[in-house]
């Protein structure tokens, strides 16, 4: 069901002090982009056949924020590619697991995306995430 790790998703309070660190290991954004029902500012850093997603929060009230004042910065999320969203959801809500996202909804980079709840994942946020 799942094809890779398409991205691993950081919580940074500063993007542009953050890229510097990545670009001196030699990573590039591709470019930056709002995300704005989520209220994050993104940016994708190629890694081989993956990615690191760098998410700065846009409102003191945003996941990011929040994530940020419980946890501090570091990393958020971990994304899996998956094919046909939709019906994996629904096999795995089928299957007990806790969804955030029922439905698919639009994330950064035209992906569909849906989150699984930590509850039901030990405590790693999973995205599930399909790509044209
Ligand atoms: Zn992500």
């Amino acid at each position: 069901m799942v094809k890779k790790v398409d991205h691993i998703g950081i919580a940074v309070k500063d993007l542009a002090t953050t890229l510097k660190i990545y670009e001196t290991l030699g990573l590039k954004a591709l470019e930056t982009e709002v995300v704005e029902d989520q209220k994050v500012k993104v940016a994708f850093l190629p890694v081989g056949d993956s990615e690191v997603e760098l998410l700065e929060s846009t409102a003191p009230d945003g996941p990011i924020a929040k994530y940020i004042e419980r946890n501090g910065e570091g990393i958020q999320h971990i994304a899996f590619r998956v094919e046909n969203l939709e019906q994996r959801l629904a096999e795995l809500k089928e299957k007990g697991v806790r969804l955030i996202d029922e439905k698919p909804r639009r994330g950064a980079g035209g992906a569909n995306i849906a989150f699984l709840h930590p509850k039901s994942t030990f405590g790693v946020l999973i995205e599930l995430c399909e790509r044209d």
